[in-house]
């Protein structure tokens, strides 16, 4: 004998229905006996509890939740059931509705409803569906009764969720089975006292009913059949990724669903539990599938972690005060008081300092908690030893459960450790001493972040999820892209990293999607989107996503944007950007920032502002983290410069060099940008920041290189004409400098302690004598690299490198996430 059991959804629609009694049909035809129990149809006692509600309320609106109820069942009945077996069918649901109907009108007039009545409505549900399936499984050639589980099902008096009594209706189920040897169906959920009063299980019950019955009948297994595989690591509907368990045991289910995890419903795993029947949670629409089995001994597999379950919207009462120190009693009085009101108590933390006490409530009954609390201690709290009672709303408890934590270290430190790396603030903690549940309370607007986060630390610590947004999707941004669509397979077989590119904009339109952006494409999609963009909007629709390992790329040059970052790094946000404004701008701004990233631990870097993609920063961060002392930087700096002076070679004049530059697409739009040593300057300055110096733009010691003639002339053309009349100066310069076996290059230098950048005459024993193309080089004179400077050379601008250099970035990141 099997008890299956089929929830809101598995009996949802005609379609449904079918599923089941196919089910049914196939356990029939292979001899195993059935019993069956069955929830209300999906969303039903949802409707009738409202309708209740909008009735005693003396709102007529209530008749139109019964006609969608109607509706709902007189459609099914047409679907499932032949014409001629219809009729009967229908004039009885008719009957049923109008029952409910009146008791309905009742609560309307009345403008009552308490919980006896809501009960009795409730139950209808379940009453009307188990009928429509009995009909229609009858049809189907199967040999199945209804049964009203209000008969056999008997509890206290306790209305909306009935304390079983179990000698009795054990006794009751097994001597009506053994009268009736049909395959019964049973109402889920619902029960009655002595007098015959209905009552209901409380919500999600019918869960309870199967498991009653089952071990009632000594059943060799109990079926759940949901819409989803079975017990999944965490609930689907916050973690995508979240994958169903194929054995567990009955406490590692019972801490599950004490915590939340509506896939069972608490009490149902007791009695299965006494007399060891196993439990089988299965998906109807996934027939095949093994779902998961619930028994005593389960293999876990080489997950520490079994699962982890959520409760959103809870209250923390906060109860504290120097008076409770080494005093007995205090505790006892305070959930003696609490019992006596009847509230919950979902979790309960003590300070070994024994200062204070919180706890985890229903918000529904916070204020009643605060008023039993306040009454009991009084007198304590007028003369101050105990203060008031703090309440804080709208906070969720997330646990992690599993046999295997016991004993176990290390487990809450990966835990905290990736919370704390994604911003989520932990408001309590409980562990209970079985260790089999470590228990937190965070910000409900955090919950989802918070399981996806843990799902990633303990079941795929193999392939981390990362979340980008993407601002600014010009040559670099777009170049990126494009960058990590083709690289993105790889990434995840070969390294385990996934990057999602969430969010992208350009400075028009934004697009976004949270399990990632289909990349192909990407430019016409973001531009046919109709999202329009504004950089406060991309970002706050970025912090309201509240996504765990977040990384936010600048890859605009504009200022509004660098003055958000604070805020975006004070969200945990890690900030990757070859913007070089934050870092080469106001002294006070970049060094808040960089302590408000230590602070929130998450990365703020900027390594392709100076070199593009070499490892400028890093190097110099790496030599002065092993001991090292920095003493000087030099360094040319500027890809275009580079190309000038390299260009410029005996034979060859100023003016042409620069133009072919310019033609070549290696200058700015107006040479001048880049002639004028301003955007060497920066990145001179970023490297004496990181090294250490307090110094600021004006700081830097710009020599310049051009003429003034030239540096007045109005437009680029006049720039040109002006600059060929310099040429005879920059010949003099050049032929002043190989006389003596020398070249010229623009320099920066970082030196005794001040910054500076102009055009020098190297010979042959420098580094930079020899560099070519449109190379950039930087050395580095140390305490450890003295006599030969450490130098770093190659390409130092394109999209190309600087794409990949915040490519690199984004990945070190997803290494500091841990
Ligand atoms: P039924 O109507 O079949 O009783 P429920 O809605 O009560 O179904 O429970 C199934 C739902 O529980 C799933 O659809 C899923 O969204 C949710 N759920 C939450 N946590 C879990 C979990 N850990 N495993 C499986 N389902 C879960
Ligand atoms: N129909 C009831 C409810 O929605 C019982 C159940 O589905 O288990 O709570
Ligand atoms: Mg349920």
């Amino acid at each position: 004998m099997k008890v299956l059991k089929f929830g809101g959804t598995s009996v949802g629609s005609s379609d449904s229905i079918k599923k089941v009694i196919e089910i049914v049909a196939d356990y029939n035809a292979q001899n195993i006996h059935v019993a069956i129990v069955s929830s209300a149809m999906s969303g039903i006692t949802n409707k009738l509890m409202l309708a209740g509600q909008k009735a005693s309320e003396n709102d007529e609106s209530y008749l139109d939740f019964l006609k969608e109820i109607e509706e709902l069942h007189f459609s099914t009945i047409k679907d499932l059931l032949r014409v001629k077996n219809q009729s009967h069918v229908l004039a009885t649901v008719k009957m049923m509705l109008n029952e409910l109907e009146d008791l309905m009108h009742g609560v309307f007039l009345l403008k009552e409803l308490s919980l006896r009545t809501t009960d009795l409505l409730l139950s209808f549900g379940e009453r009307l569906s188990c009928y429509i399936i009995n009909s229609y499984a009858n049809q189907q050639g199967l040999d199945t009764e209804l049964l009203d589980a209000r008969l056999l099902v008997k509890t206290d008096n306790r209305f909306g969720k009935g304390r079983v009594q179990m000698d009795v209706t054990v006794h009751n189920i097994q001597e009506y089975f053994k009268a009736h040897t049909q395959i019964q169906v049973v109402t889920g959920f619902i029960s009655s006292t002595d007098k015959n009063e209905t009552t209901t299980l409380g919500r999600g019950g019918s869960d309870y009913t199967a498991s009653i019955f089952g071990a009632a009948l000594d059943a060799e297994e109990i079926e759940i059949w949901t819409d989803v595989d079975g017990v999944l690591t965490t609930d689907p509907r916050h973690v995508k990724k979240a994958f169903s368990l194929s054995e567990m045991t009955y406490e590692e289910a019972m801490e599950m669903s004490h915590f939340g995890a509506n896939v069972i419903y608490p009490p149902t795993l007791q009695p299965a539990f006494q007399k060891k029947i196993p439990l089988r949670i299965r998906n109807t629409f996934n027939r095949d599938f093994s779902g998961t089995l619930i028994k005593s001994v389960a293999d876990s597999g080489n997950y520490l972690v079994r699962g982890i379950s959520s409760i959103r919207n809870i209250s923390l009462v906060n109860f504290q005060g120097s008076g409770m120190v080494g005093v007995a009693g205090v505790s006892s009085r305070l959930f003696g008081v609490l019992a006596n009101s009847d509230i919950n108590l979902i979790l309960i933390t003590q300070a070994s300092s024994e200062h204070s006490i919180c706890f985890a409530i229903d918000p529904k009954d916070g204020a009643l908690a605060k008023l039993v609390i306040e009454e009991e201690f009084s007198r304590e709290m007028e003369v101050g030893k105990i203060d008031s009672v703090a309440i804080e709303e709208q906070l969720s408890i997330i646990a992690i459960i599993g046999e295997k934590m016991a004993h176990t270290p290390g487990i809450s430190g990966r835990l905290f450790n990736a919370l704390g790396k994604n911003g989520v603030n932990v408001a309590a903690i409980a562990q209970g001493s079985s260790e089999r549940n470590l228990s937190i309370v965070i910000a409900q607007k955090d919950t989802s972040k918070t399981l996806n986060t843990i799902h990633e630390v303990f079941f795929l610590s193999d392939v981390k999820t990362l979340n980008i947004f993407i601002i600014g999707v010009g040559l670099i941004g777009g170049t990126l892209i494009d960058q990590i669509a083709s690289h993105n397979q790889n990434l995840e077989k070969d390294h385990a990293l996934k990057i999602n590119i969430v969010g992208m904009t350009n400075s028009k339109k934004m697009v976004f999607n949270e399990d990632g952006l289909s990349l192909d494409n990407w430019k016409d999609k973001l531009n046919d989107n109709d999202e329009v963009s504004t950089i406060s909007g991309f970002i706050d629709k970025m912090v309201k996503l509240n996504l765990q390992n977040s990384v936010f790329i600048d890859c605009t040059a504009s200022p509004e944007v660098v003055n958000k970052y604070e805020s975006v790094l004070k969200h945990s946000i890690s900030i990757a950007t070859p913007n070089k404004l934050a870092s080469s701008g106001d002294l006070q701004l970049f060094r808040t920032l960089k302590l408000v990233a230590l602070e929130n631990d998450v990365k703020f870097v900027y390594e392709t502002n100076v070199g593009a993609g070499l490892p400028v920063i890093t190097t110099l961060n790496d030599l002065k983290i092993s001991g090292d002392k920095i003493l000087k930087i030099e360094g040319v700096l500027s890809g275009t410069l580079s190309y000038i002076f390299n260009s410029f070679t005996t034979g060859t004049k100023f003016s042409e060099v620069v133009k072919q530059a310019k033609e070549k697409g290696f200058t700015e739009p107006d040479p001048r940008d880049d002639l004028n040593g301003m955007d060497v300057a920066r990145k001179i300055l970023i490297l004496s920041r990181e090294v250490g110096l307090d110094i600021s733009l004006e700081d830097v010691d710009i020599n310049n290189l051009l003429p003034q003639s030239c540096i007045d002339a109005e437009s680029v053309d006049s720039f040109f004409n002006e600059l060929e009349n310099a040429n005879d100066y920059f010949d003099e310069l050049r032929t002043e400098a190989e006389k003596s076996g020398k070249v010229l290059r623009f320099l920066a230098k970082m030196d005794n302690g001040s910054a500076s950048v102009g055009l020098e005459a190297v010979d042959q024993t420098n580094p930079f004598y020899a560099l070519d193309g449109s190379d950039n080089m930087i050395s580095f004179t140390t305490d450890r690299y003295m006599e030969r400077p450490l130098v770093i050379k190659g390409p130092g601008a394109g999209a190309e490198v600087t794409a990949a250099g915040v490519f690199a970035e984004i990945i070190s990141i997803s290494h500091f996430l841990g």
